[in-house]
């Protein structure tokens, strides 16, 4: 059984001050939760303030992207070991904003996932296919080619140790969201991807989240479904207490 987790992408939001007040929200509100992992990603400036209000509370931090050297002369950078000093686990990759407008390419998301698990970070590879690619039917090809690219060179040892978020481009921050059976069903077919390219048992343990306008209204019906271990929350990861009840839906799904 993988247990569910619920990620929380910040995006370009909140001052260091506004993050530390969301973050000391949660660690309130979520002192009791057992049986889901809960992750929020602030932007960069605000990891340091939001690693010391989750101090002893089981939300764990992550990153929205990283460089994926050690260090050298990369104006505007971040690497991997400074994620580490302030306390990141989890590091979002390949997000489709980084994707379409700082064109990041599957050779750079291959990169930095084989740079964040050198240094013991969870990568969450976030994969996903736009609506004009829908429509033309290529979800599965958009889909197959992002996996592929992303875990290029991989073991299964390492492939286990990563996340991916399945967020179909059309549904992220559109209010716009995949149905539980149409999400339900790429979530199938990345596992058979997985399971074909790293055998059942690393495929198996495996977290595949689906991200896209999900939000309290819609999260138990898509967290229910057998082939959804979790959701990347945009939007509704703002607001304390949307994405208290998000997490809450997690629980025994
Ligand atoms: C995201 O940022 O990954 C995302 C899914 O955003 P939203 O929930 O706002 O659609």
């Amino acid at each position: 059984m993988r247990t569910q987790i619920i990620a929380g992408n910040w995006k370009m939001h909140k001052t260091e001050e506004e993050a530390f007040q969301l973050a000391s929200d949660l660690k309130q509100r979520l002192k009791d939760v057992k049986g889901v992992k809960a992750v929020i990603c602030p932007p960069f400036t605000s990891l340091p303030s939001v690693k010391r209000a989750i101090e002893n509370s089981p939300i764990l931090l992550g990153a929205q992207n990283m460089h994926w050297e050690e260090k050298g002369a990369y104006t505007g950078e971040i690497s991997p070991p400074m994620l580490l000093t302030t306390g990141c686990k989890y590091v979002i990759l390949g997000h489709s904003e980084r994707r379409s407008l700082f064109f990041e390419t599957d050779e750079f998301v291959n990169l930095k996932v084989k740079s964040a698990l050198k240094f013991n970070l969870f990568p969450i590879i976030c994969v996903g296919e736009k609506l004009d690619q829908r429509e033309a039917n290529k979800t599965e090809e958009i889909v197959e080619n992002q996996v592929r690219g992303a875990f290029k060179d991989l073991g299964a040892q390492e492939a286990e140790r990563t996340v991916i978020a399945y967020e179909p481009v059309w549904a992220i921050g559109t209010g716009r969201t995949a149905t539980p059976q149409q999400a339900n069903k790429v979530h199938l077919f990345i596992r058979e991807l997985l399971l074909s390219e790293f055998g059942k048992e690393c495929a198996e343990k495996i977290n595949i989240l689906y991200g896209g306008s999900v939000k309290p209204e819609n999260s138990k019906e898509l967290l229910d479904m057998p082939e959804i271990d979790g959701a990347l929350v945009g939007g509704a990861s703002l607001d304390a207490e949307s994405f208290e009840k998000i997490i809450k839906s997690a629980i025994n799904s």
